[in-house]
């Protein structure tokens, strides 16, 4: 029995009830587990903007640096996109993620076979994809000195990695290598960059002396943008720099064909993780109770393997998506003209595969 407290940041639009569908998750686990999972919620995004004028008040960071693990649903929308206004409600998930140290963003891409023809590629290459993606999310060129001339006719932006920064994320990317097919692929643009040679060069040396019983190998960016989508199955963990891991992610997101169902994760040295689906808050459909839950809930069972090593709990969310995909069940992203359900009924469907009653 483990005592786990979450901090939950429901956000804006669809935030809020596909975060009410995490919290019965946990709920369904902790009831078949024996566990006890104690929540809060905090403000995130526009709706902390409304009542506090801060997109992430220091009473959120506060309790999201206390707790074991940090649930987010979305933050945007229209109300708070007046570009000349003083701030964003994305300002609040970049502040958050800054504070929690947050380096390793986690992407799982993994195709359900019950939904692998809504891939716009052919199933024999997508039915069985599972790859975990560890993009490096605060260093690189998103993070670089960046200059302008004074006639404003030339712009840089520096591309800058310390070892430092390249052992960790290699070294939790391994990690999860060895947990899982034992294989690890680190992608860079060593051909080129001189930086891309640092990273090549640290990944070598951390690959050779401290994971040698993995699989490893590099790729080049522009190589790996096109065996994501020839031979998707191939890969186990991949490894790679903000730049490249912000553009091939959005590639590999691509492969299961729906938003609605793909997590994600950012992890720190040790702190807690944050977790989160990896769609917006779809504004076009708020407050009428059919979103697709389903990502929000993958991303509750990361939270429960990475921040709560709770293993066979995590595994048990991810078998009970799966049984209620298999039986037919759709929300109406995935119904493509056919019947679909709401996401109290999707969701309900998943706590019962997970805790009978
Ligand atoms: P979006 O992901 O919110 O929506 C894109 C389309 O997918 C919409 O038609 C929406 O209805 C649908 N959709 C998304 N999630 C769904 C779900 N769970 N179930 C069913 N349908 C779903 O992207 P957008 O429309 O470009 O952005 C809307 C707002 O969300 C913007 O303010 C944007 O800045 C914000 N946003 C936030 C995050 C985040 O919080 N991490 C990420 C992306 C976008």
């Amino acid at each position: 029995m483990a005592d786990a407290r979450i901090v939950l940041l429901p956000g804006d639009g669809i935030g809020p009830e596909v975060i009410d569908a995490a919290s019965q998750v946990l709920e369904a686990v902790g009831s078949e587990f024996g566990h006890s999972f104690r929540t809060e919620s905090h403000l995130i995004g526009g709706i902390a903007i409304d009542e506090t004028g801060d997109p992430c008040p220091s009473s959120t960071v506060a309790a999201a640096e206390d707790a074991d693990a940090v649930l987010l649903g979305a933050v945007g929308g229209p109300k708070w996109s007046d570009p000349s206004a003083k701030t964003r409600p994305e300002a609040g998930l970049l502040h958050i993620r800054r504070e929690l140290g947050l380096f390793a963003n986690l992407r799982p891409v993994t195709t359900w076979s019950a939904l692998v023809d809504a891939s716009p590629l052919r199933r024999d290459i997508v039915d069985g994809v599972d790859i975990l993606f560890y993009r490096e999310l605060t260093g690189g060129i998103y993070f670089g000195e960046a200059t302008e001339s004074d006639d404003r006719t030339t712009v840089s932006n520096a591309m800058t990695y310390s070892v430092h920064e390249i052992e960790r994320i290699v070294r939790m990317a391994a990690l999860a290598a060895r947990q899982r097919r034992g294989k690890l692929t680190s992608v860079d643009k060593a051909n080129v960059l001189a930086v891309s040679r640092l990273w090549r060069s640290t990944t070598d040396r951390v690959m050779r002396e401290e994971f040698p019983d993995l699989e490893y190998e590099t790729v080049l960016v522009d190589a790996m943008a096109m065996h994501l989508l020839s031979r998707p199955k191939d890969f186990d963990v991949v490894v790679t720099g903000n730049l490249f891991g912000d553009i091939l992610t959005d590639e590999a997101s691509m492969l299961p064909g729906s938003l609605g169902l793909l997590p994600s994760a950012s992890l720190g040295d040790g702190g807690p993780g944050l977790y989160e689906p990896i769609h917006g808050s779809a504004p076009d459909i708020a407050g009428q109770g059919i979103a697709n839950p389903l990502a929000t809930i993958l991303a509750t069972a990361m939270a429960l393997r990475h921040s709560l090593s709770m293993p066979d709990e995590a595994h048990a969310v991810e078998t009970a998506v799966e049984r209620v995909l298999d039986s037919g069940m759709r929300t109406a992203d995935l119904a493509r003209g056919a019947p679909y359900v709401d996401t109290a009924t999707i969701t309900a469907a998943v706590t019962t595969e997970i805790h009978p009653g």
